[in-house]
């Protein structure tokens, strides 16, 4: 099943994510974790992509669409992968498109975790990461409002999104995102029934 995890910095993605590929037994493409350790690592992508993050702004595409594509194009997402972090503009998003269906392939389903704005700064004022002071965080927000919320719509209107209420325990809403990935189990059967692209997956 290839899955994508939409929410704003904050949102508890990161949990949630753990238990997905558990679920699912799939890999983890975190552009954000791919990011952190090319900068650990030295590498050129890493020194660049560094500037951007410290100023909680988004890295430019070059660098994201190349990570990316290199471990989408890897053995082990042939079955499916879960998705945290990209795509988040609309441009990523066509990319990302154009990237799948070259191989015969598409996005099953999007999960957004909502959360509400002043939810997600009480959390991070109780956690920390370099790149979480409040100047920063707030920047990171503004562009989660300004670049990835339209994503939703873009989802909404291939009939490929869900929405999460990202309030509560992480297994109550792990509950609510398992809720989501029975629906597009089903719509997967439906489509693919209607000669629509994409076979049933086996059963998780
Ligand atoms: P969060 O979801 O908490 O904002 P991530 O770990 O997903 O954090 O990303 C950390 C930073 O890495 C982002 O603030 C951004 O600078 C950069 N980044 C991650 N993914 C992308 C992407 N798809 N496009 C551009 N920049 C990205």
């Amino acid at each position: 099943m290839r899955i994508i995890l939409i929410g704003p910095p904050g949102a508890g993605k990161g949990t949630q994510c753990q238990k997905l590929v558990e679920h699912l037994r799939v890999p983890h493409l975190s552009t954000g974790e791919m990011l952190r350790a090319a900068v650990r690592a030295g590498t050129p992508e890493g020194v660049q992509a560094a500037a951007s993050m410290e100023q909680g702004q988004l890295v430019p595409d070059p660098i994201i669409l190349g990570m990316v594509t290199k471990r989408l194009e890897a053995a082990d997402c042939r079955d499916g992968c879960l998705l945290d972090g990209f795509p988040r503009t609309l441009p990523q998003a066509a990319t990302l498109d154009e990237l799948l269906e070259r191989q015969a392939m598409s996005v099953d389903g999007v999960i957004e975790l909502a959360v509400p704005r002043d939810e997600l700064v009480r959390r991070m004022l109780a956690r920390k990461r370099a790149d979480d002071n409040p100047e920063i965080f707030a920047k990171r927000i503004a562009s989660f409002e300004v670049q990835t919320a339209p994503l939703l719509d873009y989802y909404h209107r291939q009939g490929k999104l869900a929405s999460v209420d990202g309030l509560g325990t992480a297994d109550e809403i792990f509950e609510r995102v398992q809720a989501a990935l029975e629906r597009f189990a089903r719509d997967r059967h439906v489509r693919a029934r209607q000669g629509r692209r994409d076979p049933p997956w086996p059963e998780v």
